[in-house]
């Protein structure tokens, strides 16, 4: 199978890429490097079945030749990340939409049987009172405004109308994903995301940096889960057109998750609790208890997670520590 892969050179994407040439398909990266990085692909550049293009899909102009190739296309590419998001509110905006739509119109032009993976986001439920699992019918609550936060949900969500509208209109196949705090190899720390900014932090002895009280919860999932579960639904037909939340139920309180972390890295780092004005800035609103239904996708793939969070920890840890004697 030949798979093309926007934004493959960043966390998700490069381990889309690795499980598929592990599978012996053919697997063609396209990244403008912006947020991907070099190092995550640096193995799979030296075997004979991948092709990588440093390229930015806005204006990439062999785009329409690499998609009539791909029987998969998984679009990942976008700004993402919070702090990126507060900083760019304009790109994440201009960026996420506009390279969608041009990917998607490519498709049209250029190949309508090809099955397309688009990459959307749980910030598309916003905030809400109360810990009810959120579920892919629900009513969803985001805001534009002068809280840039919500900059990137708005742009997905454009992206979750744009491609289920060419799914529909063109009988195009088209599957959009909402991901929850997906975690493992590959994701750096550098653009907000607390697991590798933990595990960081915990193996230097720094200070753990806890945003706001640590009463807030997240469920983590480990990338190669997602990745299994992606090529699941990829491969049954029932998927098409349809919304999936991806993640796990596995729910931790942010201070329960710094203590994890410290006591897997055996570390003597101090955690320390920071405002959300120092960390973010005065605008930032927090979502305090996120978490998925996943009947949808229980159902369409029969997948049972294999990687508990302490697992994806110790993995991490060795990693780091294997990276720093090289
Ligand atoms: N967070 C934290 N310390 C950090 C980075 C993040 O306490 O150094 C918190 C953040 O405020 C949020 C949670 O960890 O409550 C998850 O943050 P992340 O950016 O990874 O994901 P998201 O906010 O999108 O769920």
């Amino acid at each position: 199978m030949h798979v093309l892969i926007t934004g493959g050179a960043g966390f998700i994407g490069s381990n889309i890429a690795q499980f598929h040439l592990k599978q012996g398909d053919k697997v063609h990266v396209v990244d403008n490097l912006s947020t991907g990085q070099l190092k995550n692909i640096e193995e799979m550049l030296q075997t004979s079945n991948f092709i990588f293009d440093e390229a930015d899909i806005l204006v990439w102009d062999a785009l329409e030749k690499a998609v009539s190739w791909a029987d998969r296309i998984y679009h990942m590419a976008a700004v993402v990340g919070v702090f990126r998001v507060l900083h760019e509110p304009i790109s994440v905006l201009a960026t996420n939409i506009a390279g969608c739509e041009r990917l998607l119109r490519a498709m049209h032009k250029s190949r309508w049987d090809t099955k397309l993976i688009m990459a959307s986001t749980s910030e598309v439920y916003g905030n809400r009172p109360g810990n009810e699992a959120l579920h892919e019918e629900m009513e969803l609550h985001v805001k534009p405004g002068h809280n840039t936060r919500w900059n990137y949900s708005i742009s997905k969500l454009a992206d979750e109308a744009l491609g289920l509208s060419y799914a529909h209109e063109y009988k195009m196949d088209i599957t959009v994903i909402r991901f929850f705090n997906v975690v493992g190899p590959n994701q750096t720390g550098k653009y907000g995301m607390v697991v590798p900014r933990f595990v960081k932090q915990a193996l230097a002895d720094e200070p753990m940096t806890v945003f706001g009280d640590g009463s807030q919860i997240r469920a983590f999932t480990d990338v190669r889960d997602v990745v299994n579960m992606l090529n699941l639904l990829a491969e049954n037909p029932q998927s098409s057109g349809e919304i999936i939340n991806v993640g796990s139920t596995h729910e931790i309180t942010i201070k329960a998750l710094a203590e994890m972390v410290k006591d897997r890295a055996k570390s003597s780092s101090d955690i320390t609790y920071v405002s959300y004005e120092e960390a973010y800035g005065v605008d930032f609103e927090e979502i305090y208890h996120r978490k998925p239904e996943l009947a949808k996708v229980k159902r369409l793939t029969g997948y049972a997670v294999k990687w508990s969070l302490e697992d994806t920890i110790d993995d991490l840890i060795a990693r780091q520590i294997n990276r720093k004697g090289k």
